[in-house]
Protein backbone atom coordinates (compact mmCIF):
# COMPACT_ATOMS: atom_id res chain seq x y z
CA UNK A 1 0.00 0.00 0.00
CA UNK A 2 2.75 2.52 0.62
CA UNK A 3 4.06 2.14 -2.44
CA UNK A 4 0.87 2.02 -4.20
CA UNK A 5 0.42 5.28 -2.66
CA UNK A 6 3.76 6.84 -3.49
CA UNK A 7 4.76 6.59 -0.06
CA UNK A 8 8.24 5.14 -0.12
CA UNK A 9 9.53 9.00 0.01
CA UNK A 10 8.33 9.62 3.05
CA UNK A 11 9.04 6.12 5.11
CA UNK A 12 11.09 6.86 8.56
CA UNK A 13 12.10 3.00 8.94
CA UNK A 14 14.05 2.25 12.15
CA UNK A 15 16.69 0.03 11.42
CA UNK A 16 16.99 -2.91 13.81
CA UNK A 17 20.47 -1.78 14.78
CA UNK A 18 18.94 1.03 16.44
CA UNK A 19 18.96 1.75 20.21
CA UNK A 20 14.99 1.72 19.60
CA UNK A 21 15.10 -1.66 18.31
CA UNK A 22 17.55 -2.75 20.94
CA UNK A 23 16.46 -1.51 23.94
CA UNK A 24 12.95 -1.96 25.61
CA UNK A 25 12.62 -1.47 29.25
CA UNK A 26 10.18 -2.65 32.02
CA UNK A 27 10.20 -0.70 34.91
CA UNK A 28 9.99 -3.32 38.10
CA UNK A 29 11.39 -2.78 41.26
CA UNK A 30 11.98 0.84 41.41
CA UNK A 31 13.71 0.87 38.05
CA UNK A 32 14.02 0.48 34.72
CA UNK A 33 15.50 -3.00 33.48
CA UNK A 34 16.03 -3.83 30.00
CA UNK A 35 14.13 -6.81 28.19
CA UNK A 36 16.15 -9.61 27.19
CA UNK A 37 16.75 -9.78 23.67
CA UNK A 38 17.90 -13.56 23.60
CA UNK A 39 17.42 -16.63 25.31
CA UNK A 40 20.64 -16.63 27.10
CA UNK A 41 20.05 -13.40 28.28
CA UNK A 42 16.17 -14.61 29.66
CA UNK A 43 18.32 -16.97 31.78
CA UNK A 44 20.11 -14.54 33.23
CA UNK A 45 17.84 -11.70 33.68
CA UNK A 46 17.36 -10.38 37.27
CA UNK A 47 13.81 -10.14 36.92
CA UNK A 48 13.34 -14.08 35.54
CA UNK A 49 15.94 -15.75 36.63
CA UNK A 50 14.53 -17.21 40.25
CA UNK A 51 11.23 -17.95 38.63
CA UNK A 52 12.82 -20.28 35.65
CA UNK A 53 13.41 -23.50 37.71
CA UNK A 54 9.39 -23.60 38.07
CA UNK A 55 9.14 -22.56 34.38
CA UNK A 56 10.83 -25.44 33.58
CA UNK A 57 8.01 -27.37 34.05
CA UNK A 58 6.59 -26.02 31.06
CA UNK A 59 8.80 -28.99 29.85
CA UNK A 60 6.72 -31.63 31.49
CA UNK A 61 3.29 -30.67 31.77
CA UNK A 62 0.98 -31.66 28.83
CA UNK A 63 -1.90 -29.35 27.29
CA UNK A 64 -5.05 -28.57 29.28
CA UNK A 65 -7.08 -29.42 26.66
CA UNK A 66 -9.53 -26.24 26.87
CA UNK A 67 -10.29 -24.13 23.87
CA UNK A 68 -9.83 -21.36 25.72
CA UNK A 69 -8.78 -19.50 28.99
CA UNK A 70 -7.49 -16.21 30.10
CA UNK A 71 -3.54 -15.05 29.69
CA UNK A 72 -2.79 -14.99 33.21
CA UNK A 73 -4.70 -18.47 33.81
CA UNK A 74 -2.56 -19.99 31.15
CA UNK A 75 1.13 -18.16 31.88
CA UNK A 76 0.56 -19.33 35.21
CA UNK A 77 -0.46 -22.72 34.53
CA UNK A 78 2.92 -23.46 32.27
CA UNK A 79 5.22 -20.91 34.09
CA UNK A 80 4.70 -20.15 37.19
CA UNK A 81 2.64 -16.75 38.76
CA UNK A 82 5.51 -14.77 38.92
CA UNK A 83 5.72 -14.41 34.88
CA UNK A 84 1.92 -13.03 35.07
CA UNK A 85 2.99 -10.07 37.28
CA UNK A 86 6.25 -8.68 35.71
CA UNK A 87 6.94 -9.56 31.85
CA UNK A 88 3.70 -10.62 30.59
CA UNK A 89 1.64 -8.25 32.14
CA UNK A 90 3.39 -5.33 31.19
CA UNK A 91 3.33 -7.06 27.79
CA UNK A 92 -0.37 -6.83 27.45
CA UNK A 93 -0.29 -3.25 28.94
CA UNK A 94 1.39 -2.26 26.03
CA UNK A 95 -0.36 -4.08 22.99
CA UNK A 96 -4.13 -4.10 24.70
CA UNK A 97 -3.72 -1.65 27.74
CA UNK A 98 -5.61 -4.89 29.04
CA UNK A 99 -6.29 -6.86 31.88
CA UNK A 100 -4.38 -10.15 31.44
CA UNK A 101 -7.01 -11.89 34.31
CA UNK A 102 -9.62 -10.99 31.63
CA UNK A 103 -8.32 -11.44 28.04
CA UNK A 104 -8.73 -14.76 26.27
CA UNK A 105 -4.82 -16.22 25.25
CA UNK A 106 -6.04 -17.54 22.39
CA UNK A 107 -6.65 -14.05 20.58
CA UNK A 108 -4.32 -12.18 21.60
CA UNK A 109 -1.35 -14.66 22.13
CA UNK A 110 -2.17 -17.53 19.47
CA UNK A 111 0.90 -18.45 19.40
CA UNK A 112 1.07 -19.91 23.07
CA UNK A 113 -2.08 -21.51 22.57
CA UNK A 114 -0.86 -23.10 19.43
CA UNK A 115 2.98 -23.91 20.49
CA UNK A 116 1.05 -25.91 23.83
CA UNK A 117 -1.42 -27.45 21.22
CA UNK A 118 0.76 -28.82 19.25
CA UNK A 119 3.82 -29.65 21.27
CA UNK A 120 2.91 -30.07 24.60
CA UNK A 121 5.20 -27.65 25.50
CA UNK A 122 5.36 -24.04 25.14
CA UNK A 123 9.57 -24.29 25.47
CA UNK A 124 9.99 -27.24 22.93
CA UNK A 125 7.69 -26.16 20.80
CA UNK A 126 9.71 -23.05 20.18
CA UNK A 127 13.08 -24.94 20.29
CA UNK A 128 11.60 -27.36 17.70
CA UNK A 129 11.26 -24.38 14.97
CA UNK A 130 7.52 -24.26 16.25
CA UNK A 131 7.54 -20.21 17.29
CA UNK A 132 6.44 -18.62 13.69
CA UNK A 133 4.39 -15.98 14.94
CA UNK A 134 2.23 -16.19 11.85
CA UNK A 135 -0.45 -18.64 10.90
CA UNK A 136 -0.48 -20.53 7.94
CA UNK A 137 -2.89 -18.16 6.39
CA UNK A 138 -0.58 -15.25 7.08
CA UNK A 139 2.43 -16.76 5.39
CA UNK A 140 0.59 -17.56 2.16
CA UNK A 141 -0.77 -14.12 2.16
CA UNK A 142 3.31 -12.42 3.02
CA UNK A 143 4.93 -15.09 0.12
CA UNK A 144 2.67 -13.69 -2.46
CA UNK A 145 3.21 -10.09 -1.74
CA UNK A 146 7.04 -10.74 -1.70
CA UNK A 147 6.76 -12.82 -4.98
CA UNK A 148 5.34 -9.41 -6.57
CA UNK A 149 7.95 -7.07 -4.56
CA UNK A 150 11.58 -8.60 -4.01
CA UNK A 151 12.64 -5.46 -2.30
CA UNK A 152 10.14 -5.62 0.24
CA UNK A 153 11.64 -8.67 2.23
CA UNK A 154 15.17 -6.43 2.43
CA UNK A 155 12.90 -3.72 4.20
CA UNK A 156 11.22 -6.13 6.37
CA UNK A 157 14.82 -7.79 7.43
CA UNK A 158 16.51 -4.40 8.52
CA UNK A 159 13.45 -2.81 9.92
CA UNK A 160 12.30 -2.72 13.23
CA UNK A 161 9.59 -0.25 12.97
CA UNK A 162 8.46 2.54 10.52
CA UNK A 163 6.20 5.66 10.45
CA UNK A 164 6.27 8.53 8.25
CA UNK A 165 7.46 11.95 7.94
CA UNK A 166 4.42 13.52 9.87
CA UNK A 167 3.60 10.55 11.77
CA UNK A 168 1.27 7.60 10.85
CA UNK A 169 -1.30 10.22 9.38
CA UNK A 170 0.45 10.51 6.07
CA UNK A 171 -0.95 7.35 5.41
CA UNK A 172 -4.35 7.80 6.01
CA UNK A 173 -3.87 11.51 4.35
CA UNK A 174 -2.26 9.60 1.36
CA UNK A 175 -5.46 6.88 0.94
CA UNK A 176 -8.09 9.70 1.10
CA UNK A 177 -6.34 11.75 -1.63
CA UNK A 178 -5.71 8.84 -4.00
CA UNK A 179 -8.99 7.58 -3.18
CA UNK A 180 -10.65 10.45 -4.73
CA UNK A 181 -8.14 10.83 -7.42
CA UNK A 182 -9.50 7.95 -8.65
CA UNK A 183 -13.00 9.77 -9.16
CA UNK A 184 -14.59 6.57 -8.43
CA UNK A 185 -15.35 6.87 -4.46
CA UNK A 186 -16.88 9.07 -2.68
CA UNK A 187 -15.82 9.76 1.05
CA UNK A 188 -18.77 11.64 2.76
CA UNK A 189 -16.23 12.24 6.45
CA UNK A 190 -19.12 14.32 8.11
CA UNK A 191 -21.90 11.86 7.74
CA UNK A 192 -22.94 9.80 10.98
CA UNK A 193 -24.52 5.96 9.88
CA UNK A 194 -27.66 6.13 12.19
CA UNK A 195 -29.48 2.78 10.20
CA UNK A 196 -28.18 0.70 7.77
CA UNK A 197 -28.74 1.91 4.91
CA UNK A 198 -29.30 4.84 5.81
CA UNK A 199 -26.99 8.32 6.41
CA UNK A 200 -28.00 11.39 8.41
CA UNK A 201 -28.89 14.51 6.50
CA UNK A 202 -28.65 12.32 2.88
CA UNK A 203 -30.59 10.42 0.89
CA UNK A 204 -30.35 6.86 1.90
CA UNK A 205 -27.81 5.09 -0.43
CA UNK A 206 -28.52 2.19 -2.35
CA UNK A 207 -25.35 -0.16 -1.94
CA UNK A 208 -25.51 -4.05 -3.01
CA UNK A 209 -22.84 -4.69 -0.08
CA UNK A 210 -21.41 -2.87 3.14
CA UNK A 211 -18.27 -3.51 4.63
CA UNK A 212 -19.01 -2.06 7.69
CA UNK A 213 -15.76 -0.60 9.74
CA UNK A 214 -17.28 0.75 12.53
CA UNK A 215 -16.44 -0.61 16.10
CA UNK A 216 -18.78 -3.45 16.70
CA UNK A 217 -20.72 -1.99 19.50
CA UNK A 218 -21.36 0.54 16.98
CA UNK A 219 -22.80 -1.57 14.01
CA UNK A 220 -24.87 -3.44 16.63
CA UNK A 221 -27.00 -0.20 16.89
CA UNK A 222 -27.78 0.31 13.09
CA UNK A 223 -28.95 -2.90 12.37
CA UNK A 224 -32.28 -4.66 12.55
CA UNK A 225 -30.99 -8.06 13.75
CA UNK A 226 -27.92 -7.46 15.89
CA UNK A 227 -26.09 -10.75 16.43
CA UNK A 228 -25.47 -10.37 20.69
CA UNK A 229 -21.41 -11.20 19.33
CA UNK A 230 -21.52 -7.55 18.81
CA UNK A 231 -21.73 -6.16 22.40
CA UNK A 232 -19.97 -8.98 24.56
CA UNK A 233 -16.70 -7.41 24.78
CA UNK A 234 -15.87 -4.10 26.63
CA UNK A 235 -13.52 -0.98 25.42
CA UNK A 236 -10.99 0.56 27.45
CA UNK A 237 -10.35 3.86 27.22
CA UNK A 238 -7.15 5.28 27.57
CA UNK A 239 -4.85 9.14 28.39
CA UNK A 240 -2.61 9.50 25.76
CA UNK A 241 0.02 12.67 27.46
CA UNK A 242 2.36 13.94 24.78
CA UNK A 243 4.96 16.09 26.65
CA UNK A 244 7.79 17.87 25.03
CA UNK A 245 10.81 18.84 26.94
CA UNK A 246 14.10 21.19 25.78
CA UNK A 247 16.94 18.54 25.62
CA UNK A 248 19.73 20.58 26.92
CA UNK A 249 17.54 20.48 30.22
CA UNK A 250 16.41 16.64 30.12
CA UNK A 251 18.14 13.91 29.03
CA UNK A 252 17.04 10.26 28.37
CA UNK A 253 19.68 8.16 30.61
CA UNK A 254 19.04 5.18 28.98
CA UNK A 255 17.86 5.71 25.07
CA UNK A 256 15.45 3.15 23.40
CA UNK A 257 12.26 2.66 22.67
CA UNK A 258 10.62 3.27 25.88
CA UNK A 259 9.50 1.31 29.00
CA UNK A 260 5.98 -0.51 30.41
CA UNK A 261 4.63 -0.84 33.90
CA UNK A 262 4.02 -4.34 34.73
CA UNK A 263 1.09 -5.15 37.01
CA UNK A 264 3.26 -6.07 39.62
CA UNK A 265 4.25 -2.26 40.42
CA UNK A 266 0.90 -0.83 39.40
CA UNK A 267 -1.65 -1.08 42.09
CA UNK A 268 -3.64 1.89 39.95
CA UNK A 269 -3.36 3.64 43.31
CA UNK A 270 -0.06 3.79 43.45
CA UNK A 271 1.20 4.64 40.02
CA UNK A 272 -2.30 6.15 38.81
CA UNK A 273 -3.23 4.23 36.38
CA UNK A 274 0.42 4.34 34.09
CA UNK A 275 0.29 1.70 31.22
CA UNK A 276 3.82 2.90 30.15
CA UNK A 277 5.63 5.82 27.98
CA UNK A 278 7.49 5.80 24.80
CA UNK A 279 10.54 7.61 23.90
CA UNK A 280 9.27 9.02 20.79
CA UNK A 281 12.61 10.87 19.86
CA UNK A 282 14.56 8.34 20.37
CA UNK A 283 12.29 5.55 18.53
CA UNK A 284 11.75 7.56 15.49
CA UNK A 285 14.48 10.20 15.80
CA UNK A 286 14.67 10.90 11.99
CA UNK A 287 10.72 12.36 12.34
CA UNK A 288 11.76 15.73 13.52
CA UNK A 289 13.25 18.12 10.96
CA UNK A 290 14.48 21.80 11.11
CA UNK A 291 16.05 22.93 13.68
CA UNK A 292 14.50 21.57 17.15
CA UNK A 293 16.00 18.26 15.92
CA UNK A 294 18.36 16.99 18.64
CA UNK A 295 17.10 19.92 20.76
CA UNK A 296 14.00 18.08 21.55
CA UNK A 297 13.06 15.22 23.99
CA UNK A 298 9.21 13.94 23.08
CA UNK A 299 8.05 11.50 25.07
CA UNK A 300 4.40 10.04 25.21
CA UNK A 301 2.56 8.28 28.22
CA UNK A 302 -0.17 6.32 28.39
CA UNK A 303 -2.35 5.91 31.07
CA UNK A 304 -5.81 4.12 31.84
CA UNK A 305 -6.91 1.62 29.76
CA UNK A 306 -8.49 -1.22 32.32
CA UNK A 307 -7.68 0.95 34.83
CA UNK A 308 -9.13 3.95 34.02
CA UNK A 309 -12.34 4.35 35.36
CA UNK A 310 -10.69 3.17 39.04
CA UNK A 311 -8.16 6.07 38.77
CA UNK A 312 -10.49 8.29 37.58
CA UNK A 313 -13.16 7.38 40.35
CA UNK A 314 -9.77 7.42 43.04
CA UNK A 315 -8.96 10.93 41.97
CA UNK A 316 -12.40 12.46 41.90
CA UNK A 317 -12.97 10.80 45.21
CA UNK A 318 -9.99 12.48 46.68
CA UNK A 319 -10.84 15.90 45.29
CA UNK A 320 -14.15 15.90 46.74
CA UNK A 321 -14.12 13.63 49.86
CA UNK A 322 -17.73 14.92 50.98
CA UNK A 323 -18.84 12.45 48.75
CA UNK A 324 -19.90 8.95 49.95
CA UNK A 325 -18.27 7.45 47.13
CA UNK A 326 -16.04 6.91 44.50
CA UNK A 327 -19.14 5.79 42.12
CA UNK A 328 -21.18 8.25 43.38
CA UNK A 329 -19.03 11.34 42.51
CA UNK A 330 -18.44 10.14 38.75
CA UNK A 331 -22.49 10.02 38.34
CA UNK A 332 -22.95 13.68 39.93
CA UNK A 333 -20.39 15.41 37.77
CA UNK A 334 -20.61 16.36 34.32
CA UNK A 335 -19.16 14.87 31.70
CA UNK A 336 -17.28 17.89 30.27
CA UNK A 337 -16.01 19.49 33.61
CA UNK A 338 -15.20 15.84 34.75
CA UNK A 339 -12.95 15.78 30.94
CA UNK A 340 -11.07 19.23 32.14
CA UNK A 341 -10.65 17.86 35.06
CA UNK A 342 -8.73 14.91 34.47
CA UNK A 343 -6.85 16.25 31.90
CA UNK A 344 -5.08 18.25 34.00
CA UNK A 345 -5.08 15.23 36.32
CA UNK A 346 -3.32 12.91 33.87
CA UNK A 347 -0.97 15.70 33.01
CA UNK A 348 0.53 15.52 36.63
CA UNK A 349 0.53 11.78 36.55
CA UNK A 350 2.95 12.19 33.49
CA UNK A 351 5.28 14.78 34.62
CA UNK A 352 5.44 12.86 37.59
CA UNK A 353 6.03 9.41 36.48
CA UNK A 354 8.71 10.98 34.07
CA UNK A 355 10.26 12.96 37.01
CA UNK A 356 10.44 9.72 39.16
CA UNK A 357 11.14 6.97 36.41
CA UNK A 358 13.58 8.58 34.40
CA UNK A 359 14.93 11.14 37.02
CA UNK A 360 13.59 14.39 34.35
CA UNK A 361 13.54 17.12 36.86
CA UNK A 362 12.70 20.36 33.70
CA UNK A 363 9.00 20.98 33.16
CA UNK A 364 7.97 19.98 29.84
CA UNK A 365 7.41 23.25 27.31
CA UNK A 366 4.24 21.37 25.57
CA UNK A 367 1.98 18.98 27.45
CA UNK A 368 -1.10 17.21 25.19
CA UNK A 369 -3.36 15.26 26.84
CA UNK A 370 -6.22 13.39 24.79
CA UNK A 371 -8.22 10.94 25.93
CA UNK A 372 -9.57 8.36 23.94
CA UNK A 373 -12.54 6.65 24.75
CA UNK A 374 -13.49 3.08 24.45
CA UNK A 375 -10.42 3.12 21.88
CA UNK A 376 -9.32 -0.60 22.29
CA UNK A 377 -11.20 -3.38 22.26
CA UNK A 378 -10.63 -5.55 24.96
CA UNK A 379 -10.92 -9.55 23.54
CA UNK A 380 -12.50 -12.09 26.17
CA UNK A 381 -11.97 -15.16 26.60
CA UNK A 382 -13.77 -17.23 23.84
CA UNK A 383 -13.70 -14.31 20.99
CA UNK A 384 -12.52 -16.59 18.64
CA UNK A 385 -15.43 -18.89 18.94
CA UNK A 386 -17.60 -15.78 19.18
CA UNK A 387 -16.00 -14.50 16.07
CA UNK A 388 -17.05 -18.47 14.25
CA UNK A 389 -20.53 -17.63 15.51
CA UNK A 390 -20.91 -14.41 14.12
CA UNK A 391 -19.38 -15.76 10.93
CA UNK A 392 -22.41 -18.11 10.45
CA UNK A 393 -25.06 -15.56 12.02
CA UNK A 394 -23.68 -13.05 9.21
CA UNK A 395 -24.34 -15.44 6.35
CA UNK A 396 -27.82 -16.50 7.74
CA UNK A 397 -28.87 -13.09 8.62
CA UNK A 398 -27.80 -11.00 5.60
CA UNK A 399 -27.15 -13.57 2.84
CA UNK A 400 -23.67 -11.90 2.14
CA UNK A 401 -24.80 -8.28 1.99
CA UNK A 402 -23.02 -6.84 5.13
CA UNK A 403 -19.31 -8.04 5.93
CA UNK A 404 -17.30 -6.58 9.05
CA UNK A 405 -13.61 -4.93 9.07
CA UNK A 406 -11.99 -3.13 12.07
CA UNK A 407 -9.99 -3.57 15.54
CA UNK A 408 -13.01 -4.86 17.02
CA UNK A 409 -13.11 -8.32 14.41
CA UNK A 410 -9.61 -10.21 14.52
CA UNK A 411 -6.33 -8.19 15.41
CA UNK A 412 -6.56 -4.69 16.93
CA UNK A 413 -2.57 -3.57 15.74
CA UNK A 414 -2.41 -1.21 12.60
CA UNK A 415 -1.47 -4.15 10.81
CA UNK A 416 -4.12 -6.00 11.17
CA UNK A 417 -6.70 -3.98 10.47
CA UNK A 418 -5.50 -3.12 6.95
CA UNK A 419 -4.31 -6.65 5.97
CA UNK A 420 -8.19 -7.83 7.17
CA UNK A 421 -9.73 -4.58 5.48
CA UNK A 422 -7.59 -5.34 2.48
CA UNK A 423 -8.43 -8.89 2.20
CA UNK A 424 -12.35 -8.23 2.84
CA UNK A 425 -12.34 -5.75 0.29
CA UNK A 426 -10.56 -8.31 -2.42
CA UNK A 427 -13.27 -11.29 -1.37
CA UNK A 428 -15.85 -8.52 -2.05
CA UNK A 429 -15.01 -7.88 -4.93
CA UNK A 430 -14.18 -10.79 -6.84
CA UNK A 431 -17.57 -11.78 -5.58
CA UNK A 432 -18.90 -8.85 -7.58
CA UNK A 433 -16.97 -8.98 -10.68
CA UNK A 434 -18.41 -12.95 -10.50
CA UNK A 435 -21.92 -11.20 -10.41
CA UNK A 436 -21.44 -9.11 -13.56
CA UNK A 437 -19.79 -12.08 -15.20
CA UNK A 438 -23.30 -13.46 -15.05
CA UNK A 439 -22.30 -15.92 -12.11
CA UNK A 440 -24.68 -14.25 -9.56
CA UNK A 441 -26.12 -17.69 -8.67
CA UNK A 442 -22.80 -18.60 -6.97
CA UNK A 443 -23.23 -16.17 -4.41
CA UNK A 444 -25.34 -17.56 -1.38
CA UNK A 445 -24.80 -17.85 2.03
CA UNK A 446 -21.85 -20.41 2.39
CA UNK A 447 -19.63 -18.36 0.23
CA UNK A 448 -20.93 -15.28 1.36
CA UNK A 449 -17.91 -13.21 2.35
CA UNK A 450 -18.27 -11.74 6.05
CA UNK A 451 -14.66 -10.84 6.82
CA UNK A 452 -14.42 -13.57 9.71
CA UNK A 453 -13.80 -15.94 7.49
CA UNK A 454 -9.79 -16.38 8.98
CA UNK A 455 -11.54 -16.86 12.15
CA UNK A 456 -11.63 -20.35 11.31
CA UNK A 457 -7.88 -20.61 10.91
CA UNK A 458 -6.64 -18.88 13.72
C1 LIG B 1 -3.28 4.94 22.43
C2 LIG B 1 -3.21 3.89 21.36
C3 LIG B 1 -1.97 3.49 20.87
C4 LIG B 1 -1.90 2.53 19.87
N1 LIG B 1 -0.66 2.18 19.39
C5 LIG B 1 -0.58 1.29 18.37
C6 LIG B 1 0.68 0.97 17.79
O1 LIG B 1 1.72 1.49 18.19
N2 LIG B 1 0.71 0.06 16.78
C7 LIG B 1 -0.42 -0.52 16.30
O2 LIG B 1 -0.34 -1.33 15.37
N3 LIG B 1 -1.63 -0.24 16.82
C8 LIG B 1 -1.75 0.67 17.83
N4 LIG B 1 -2.98 0.97 18.37
C9 LIG B 1 -4.18 0.26 17.87
C10 LIG B 1 -4.72 0.82 16.57
O3 LIG B 1 -4.40 2.18 16.45
C11 LIG B 1 -6.25 0.67 16.50
O4 LIG B 1 -6.65 -0.61 16.91
C12 LIG B 1 -6.74 0.89 15.06
O5 LIG B 1 -6.33 2.15 14.60
C13 LIG B 1 -8.27 0.78 15.02
O6 LIG B 1 -8.72 1.09 13.72
P1 LIG B 1 -10.23 0.92 13.33
O7 LIG B 1 -10.37 1.51 11.95
O8 LIG B 1 -10.71 -0.47 13.53
O9 LIG B 1 -11.04 1.77 14.41
P2 LIG B 1 -11.18 3.34 14.57
O10 LIG B 1 -9.92 4.02 14.18
O11 LIG B 1 -11.71 3.54 15.96
O12 LIG B 1 -12.29 3.72 13.48
C14 LIG B 1 -13.65 3.56 13.69
C15 LIG B 1 -14.31 4.79 13.06
O13 LIG B 1 -15.73 4.59 13.03
C16 LIG B 1 -16.30 5.88 13.19
N5 LIG B 1 -17.73 5.71 13.54
C17 LIG B 1 -18.26 5.18 14.67
N6 LIG B 1 -19.62 5.18 14.58
C18 LIG B 1 -19.94 5.70 13.36
C19 LIG B 1 -21.20 5.96 12.68
N7 LIG B 1 -22.37 5.66 13.21
N8 LIG B 1 -21.14 6.50 11.44
C20 LIG B 1 -19.97 6.80 10.86
N9 LIG B 1 -18.75 6.57 11.45
C21 LIG B 1 -18.75 6.05 12.68
C22 LIG B 1 -15.46 6.51 14.29
O14 LIG B 1 -15.61 7.90 14.27
C23 LIG B 1 -14.06 6.08 13.87
O15 LIG B 1 -13.46 7.02 13.02
C24 LIG B 1 -3.08 1.95 19.36
C25 LIG B 1 -4.33 2.35 19.85
C26 LIG B 1 -4.40 3.31 20.83
C27 LIG B 1 -5.76 3.76 21.32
Amino acid sequence: MIKALRLDSRLEPVPKTSPAAKNRFIYAHKKLHMLPTSLAGALTHPLLAAKLPRAGLDLIKGGSGQEDESIESFVNRRFGKGFSDDLISAMVHGIYAGDLSKLSVRSTFGILYHLEKDYGSVILGMLMGGGAVETPWDRTLKENIMAKMPELKTFVDKTSIYSFTDGLEDLSKALEQDLVESGRVNIRKESWVEKLISIKDHDPIQANTVIAALPPSKLSHLLPVAPPELIYNPSVTVAVVNLVYNADQARLASPGFGYLIPRSENSAVRHRGLLGVVFDSCAIPTQDKGPSRDHTLKLTAMIGGHMFEDVAAHHEYKSSPSQSSPSQSITQHDSKAREKELTSFFKEVATDAVKRHLQIDASPEIVKVHIQHDCIPQYLVGHLQRMQTLDRSLRKEYDGLLAVTGAGYLGVSINDCIKNAREVAESVMSKLEEEDDGEAALVGRQDAVTGLERAWFL
